[in-house]
């Protein structure tokens, strides 16, 4: 068994839940569930968090989750939807890679996550995945079932395969690309959920946003490369705000499209939180986070971005098997993630911005020592996004006006 690192003080210790009930504060009811089914990939990407970044606890799991686990996750669940009066809830099949465990496995897992479900609870099933095993076949079957997937993509194949590679060394873009175009196609638009791909400012922005859109993906989430203050961004010269920049350009091109291409979920939220709308974004705003993770052996963790901070910062010390998913919203570091504005550091309370950015990502707050109450180490890369949100949406909104 592997050394976990200690926590941090913040939230492990200094905050106090008990205190928080007793000042009235409610939980948010979990409402999205990822179930590792698969703790291994038939890709190894370099910047992967899973596998590359400081937590190995994958190493200890078992490979694939067991039917014993699943049916007690799926009895968690359900129990948790009949606790809070949940009329839905989503499950995320996720790895690892999920297809490594095979499409029958994933459709008596589905099955009995069906159902287990509470009369009057829908359930939603999707599926992330690297694409790389997704063949007509096994799209099909899983298309026939009402799974949804999202596949993982970079941009063009050179950057694509620059840091998405099989274990050789070999990209892995043609075998993603054979399975968009089959995602794409009509018999199995439905089914697909969107793309998710890294934000690398080393890439020409718009070409590369572009690279995206000739899958005609319904919704495409850009994500900041995972990095906190003791591991910061890659920052080449020339700039401040790499990521902040790739991401204004991508913005323009995506708002002055003559019709909405994409969703392209990032932006979206920066422009409802500016109108004073709430974000369902782990990335901006300051919602409650309401995602659970069952890893393979039953482990019930916190959002596995966290892994990227140090080994074990997911850990909450429950597991499906024993404990519910209710003991988990008790535990400091998911009350921290839905306290909203409670949470910040006093540098992010103040800012002005603070009620669109909630200082970023989680994991990206991190400082060795003090944990998670920092401004995101993107900090200034999100202010650069939203000020030039909030002129372009400024601006259209007094043209509208007529001013
Ligand atoms: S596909 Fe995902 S899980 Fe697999 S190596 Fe790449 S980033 Fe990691
Ligand atoms: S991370 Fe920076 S931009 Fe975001 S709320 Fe904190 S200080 Fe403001």
């Amino acid at each position: 068994m592997r050394t976990l690192t200690p926590h941090p003080r913040w939230p492990h210790e200094a905050l106090n839940v008990t205190e928080l009930h007793e000042k009235g504060w409610r939980p948010t009811a979990f409402r999205e569930f990822v179930l590792k089914v698969h703790q291994r990939c038939n890709l190894a990407c370099d910047y992967c968090y899973v596998y590359e970044l400081a937590d190995q606890t994958w190493r200890d799991r078992p490979r694939v989750m067991a039917p014993a686990v699943w049916q007690a996750a799926a009895n968690r669940i359900a129990e948790h939807a009949r606790r809070h009066h949940l009329r839905r809830v989503t499950v995320i099949l996720h790895g690892g890679e999920p297809l490594l465990a095979g499409p029958d496995r994933l459709l008596r897992l589905t099955a009995d996550l069906r159902a287990a479900m509470p009369d009057g609870c829908r359930l939603s099933v999707g599926m992330q995945t690297n694409g790389v095993a997704l063949d007509e076949r096994t799209l099909t079957r899983l298309a026939d079932d009402g799974i949804t997937i999202g596949v993982s993509v970079d941009g063009s194949p050179a950057d694509h395969d620059r840091h998405r590679t099989f274990a050789n060394g070999t990209g892995s873009h043609a075998a993603v690309d054979r399975a968009l175009r089959l995602l794409g196609s009509p018999p199995f638009q439905p089914s697909f959920a969107g793309l998710l791909s890294l934000v690398d400012p080393s890439t020409d922005p718009v070409p590369t946003f572009e690279a995206l859109l000739r899958y005609q993906p319904p919704a495409v989430d850009l994500l900041l490369p995972h990095a906190n203050w003791a591991t910061p961004p890659d920052r080449r010269p020339g700039s401040a705000t790499p990521h902040g920049d790739w991401l204004v350009a991508v913005f323009d091109r995506w708002y002055d499209a003559p019709r909405r291409e994409t969703r392209i979920r990032l932006f979206e939220e920066v422009m409802s939180l500016l109108l004073g709308g709430s974000s369902r974004s782990e990335q901006v705003g300051l919602s409650p986070v309401a995602v659970a993770v069952v890893e393979s052996d039953g482990a019930i963790e916190q959002v596995d971005s966290l892994k990227s901070a140090y080994p074990g910062a997911c850990a909450t010390g429950r597991n499906v098997r024993t404990d519910s998913f209710d003991a988990v919203l008790r535990h400091p570091a998911v009350a921290a993630r839905q306290i909203g504005a409670e949470a910040l550091c006093d540098g992010c309370r103040s800012c002005p911005v603070s009620a669109v950015c909630g200082a970023g990502h989680y994991a990206h707050r991190y400082r060795p020592g003090d944990g998670f109450r920092n401004p995101s180490v993107y900090c200034a890369d999100l202010q650069v996004l939203i000020r030039h949100v909030h002129r372009r949406m400024t601006a259209d909104l007094s043209r509208l006006a007529g001013r």
